[in-house]
């Protein structure tokens, strides 16, 4: 398919035009940043295996009638969404203690939450994406009090399904980020899940080993990122069994 013009690059992926007005076209590139992307390098294949988890995980989400921006995978590394107004907050749910919350609060790395705790991030990158409260979103006007309450039920029947799914494959979802769109059906408006949900934005843990199988394994030189994505991807049945993570290609 030829793509339109690029209307954004970010660190993990770039979006173009799509085919149809209200279309975009969103390519997963190999870099990996940390830190804010203090740490950055290129990860072969992280891109197509990413792109590949968050068609299977958007596309899980709308089989239970979660509404995502996701449309269809066009190819190895790109997909065609849904154009939406991206609210500027990461959304992150948390079930277990670990990275910026075991810093902050002093709580051990893996320690069980008594029950899944909602965060809010402004995203803003050079300000590192603050923790914000409810309070801060009003008042500066980032969402409703309706978008609030549809945000906070999105987030966690995504945790319901993503911690399931994983459960299912022996990996623990400690926590994830996930970000949120606006699109305008006629005069009204509907939140939809966007971005991405990959091991990018996700912390899993092997249930039997603890082994860490998401970007911790970049952000503190774990070992092979690709191996471990691959990894999530096989026992979700998600690659084909035996085959590694693929060249980069734009053909299917
Ligand atoms: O760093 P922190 O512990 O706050 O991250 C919580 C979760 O949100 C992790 O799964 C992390 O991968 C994800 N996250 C993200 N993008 C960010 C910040 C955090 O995907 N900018």
């Amino acid at each position: 398919m030829a793509r339109g013009k690029k209307i954004y690059e970010g660190k993990a992926k770039i979006l173009f035009e799509g085919p149809e007005p209200g279309t975009i076209v969103q390519y997963f590139k190999d870099d990996a940043t940390a830190f804010n992307a203090e740490k950055k390098d290129v990860i072969d294949g992280k891109g197509v295996l990413n792109n590949r988890l968050s068609e299977y995980f958007m596309t899980g989400l709308g089989q239970i009638g979660v509404p995502t921006h996701f449309m269809k995978r066009l190819n190895m590394r790109e997909q065609l969404v849904r154009n939406c107004e991206i609210i500027p907050l990461e959304v992150i749910v948390r079930n277990f203690a670990a990275g910026s919350m075991s810093k902050r609060l002093g709580i051990e790395e893996g320690t069980q939450l008594p029950r899944p705790i909602v965060e809010y991030c402004f995203k803003d990158d050079s300000l590192g994406d603050p923790l914000v409260s409810e309070e801060h979103i009003a008042a500066f006007g980032w969402a409703s009090q309706q978008d609030m309450d549809d945000i906070l039920g999105l987030a966690l029947r995504v945790n319901d399904y993503l911690s399931g799914v994983m459960y299912g494959v022996g990996i623990r979802l400690v926590d994830f980020k996930i970000e949120i769109g606006r699109v305008y059906e006629g005069e009204f408006q509907r939140l939809v899940v966007a971005d991405e949900i990959s091991p990018d934005s996700c912390r899993l843990w092997d249930i039997e080993t603890g082994r860490k199988l998401d970007k911790d394994v970049f952000r503190r030189d774990l070992g092979n990122l690709t191996d471990a994505y691959a990894e999530v991807a096989r026992r979700l049945g998600v690659m084909p069994k035996g085959t590694g993570p693929q060249k980069p290609t734009l053909v299917n």
